[in-house]
């Protein structure tokens, strides 16, 4: 079981379990171990047909104060969000959304955190495609940090996130905004908006969503075409703290953070981002954009058909 610990040093909460050390390995494609993620008999999502399955992680972060959920996005194996049928991702947002409005709803539940850990460069442990959930029983420093800073501004998104947001948008739809973000923590990172100013998912109409999916959908595709390679990637839903006074002030996004910072360069953290938590940039988000804006552009337009 994890416990948590507070460092006496900065206050911020930590989650540590030596159970999590046994958890199986299905990484590389000719494993013998039998995917847990795949239907069968024994394995994590039984034999019964599913589009979307969310269970229980057996190998918890968090589990009571807060828990842990897997996300299987398809029953197929060799499935992947980017080329998933977009009628399929549609229901990978209402999983999301279904388990955001449950466990929000729990006293000892204080940040819903939706993830996808893409490829084992950043740490997926299974090769079969899923997402997962944290519900973590703390709020963490990330969101200490910009819930202190948004209860004291104007929201930075509805603002436009900084100077130059030409240069820096990749697409613009009639509900979201995609934009290399003005200072951005990762190389190749990109922020996904809603234009409207939502908090959490809840109350984001099903036409929002759908357009939500396509946009995901389409910067996976365009990483991937960009590096060569099935891009690893964190794939993160930042919401609104579950209870947290003043949640309405929080503005929902998406980001993407690629762990490359170049084809066949990995952008490793080091010193300072380790040690300091400051990060330190190799790329300007502007150049980013320009980059990506045409691969981005491309990949959209078969949605538009
Ligand atoms: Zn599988
Ligand atoms: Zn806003």
């Amino acid at each position: 079981m994890p416990e948590i610990r507070q460092d006496p040093l900065t206050g911020a909460w930590i989650s540590l379990s030596g159970d999590r050390q046994i958890r199986p390995l299905t990484v590389s494609a000719g494993n013998a171990t039998p995917c847990p993620f795949c239907p069968g008999p024994g394995t994590e999502v039984g034999t019964e047909p599913f589009e979307v399955a969310v269970f229980d992680n057996r190998f918890p972060a968090f589990d009571a104060p807060g828990h842990s959920e897997i996300v299987v996005y398809a029953a197929d194996h060799w499935a992947d969000l980017a080329t998933l049928p977009l009628s399929h991702a549609q229901a990978i947002w209402d999983a999301w959304c279904d388990r955001t409005q449950c466990l929000n709803r729990r006293a000892d539940v204080a940040q819903v955190f939706v993830f996808e850990n893409r490829g084992k460069k950043v740490g997926a442990s299974i090769a079969h495609p899923h997402g997962q959930i944290y519900a973590y029983p703390f709020l963490p420093p990330r969101m200490v940090s910009e819930t202190i800073r948004g209860s004291n501004s104007h929201c930075a998104l509805c603002l436009g996130d900084g100077p130059d947001l030409g240069a820096r948008t990749l697409l613009s739809t009639p509900d979201w905004q995609l934009i290399a973000p003005w200072a951005a923590r990762m190389p190749f990172q990109l922020t996904l908006y809603p234009l409207k100013h939502h908090c959490d998912m809840i109350p984001i109409p099903e036409s929002s969503a759908k357009e939500a999916m396509a946009i995901i959908q389409t910067v996976y595709q365009a990483y991937d075409a960009y590096f060569g390679h099935r891009t690893a990637l964190v794939l993160a839903l930042y919401q609104a703290p579950a209870h947290h006074f003043g949640r309405e002030q929080y503005h929902l996004r998406f980001d993407f953070l690629p762990i490359e910072r170049g084809r066949d360069k990995i952008k490793y953290l080091a010193g300072s981002e380790l040690a300091m938590g400051a990060f330190v940039g190799d790329m300007l988000p502007e150049t980013v954009a320009h980059r990506l804006r045409p691969l981005v552009e491309a990949a959209f337009a078969r949605y538009l058909i």
